[in-house]
């Protein structure tokens, strides 16, 4: 099962790709994950990446298409894959059309989370993530500045600011958003509420995976 997650940032991708990846054993490839980890490592990807990330907009399409290219060559994507945060635009949903087609495969189902723009923001400045394991946590909730799980600590990622979400919801609507009709009109969109808790967003996207 070849699967594409998408939604605005904040919508809760990284958290049921998690749920998703797990209970269908297929790897939760997520750009996002992979620049922060080559920023981390200081690599030339990173190098370059960083600079775009941290002044909320996108990295040019040739360095993730490189990047992606040789990712899913890897032999765990052969039981199937799960995108996250990529595609994340037109040019680089068509480029991964050609790429799976030499191969012989193609998107199965792209999932939608959807959410209020207004909701989407008091989520944003409310993540703190753990700089040691990237666990993902609400800093309402977690009331200290280490990570429960590793002792790490915990931080606001540079992209979450203020200033940077708003352009980060600029280039969504602009970019991204013309994704969702593209993968509608292929009739494998499906559209899940994200303003609904945690588990009741898995169960329905569990639902009609399962089907
Ligand atoms: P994410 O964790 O998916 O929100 O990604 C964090 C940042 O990485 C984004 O705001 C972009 O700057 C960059 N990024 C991630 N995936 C892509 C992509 N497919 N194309 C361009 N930039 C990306």
């Amino acid at each position: 099962m070849n699967l594409v997650i998408l939604g605005m940032p904040g919508a809760g991708k990284g958290t049921q790709s998690a749920f998703i990846s797990k209970f269908f054993d297929i790897p939760h490839i997520s750009t996002g994950d992979m620049l922060r980890h080559a920023i981390q490592e200081k690599t030339k990807v990173g190098l370059e990446a960083e600079s775009y990330i941290n002044a909320g907009h996108f990295v040019p399409d040739d360095v993730i298409l490189a990047i992606m290219a040789e990712r899913l060559a890897e032999d765990d994507c052969k039981k199937g894959f799960l995108l996250d945060g990529f595609p994340r635009n037109l040019v680089q949903a068509e480029e991964l059309d050609l790429m799976l087609k030499k191969h012989n495969l193609k998107i199965d189902h792209a999932i939608n989370l959807s959410l209020e723009q207004s909701e989407v923001v008091k989520r944003l400045t409310s993540r703190r993530v753990c700089k040691k394991c990237a666990s993902v946590y609400n800093v309402e909730l977690l009331g200290s500045d280490i990570c429960p799980k590793c002792g790490g600590e915990i931080i606001i990622r540079d992209d979450d600011k203020e200033e940077v979400i708003i352009s980060r919801l600029k280039v969504y609507t602009e970019q991204t958003e013309p994704l969702v009709k593209y993968f509608s009109d292929k009739n494998i969109l499906f559209e899940v509420d994200a303003s609904v808790p945690i588990d009741d967003v898995w169960n329905e996207i569990k639902k009609m995976l399962e089907k």
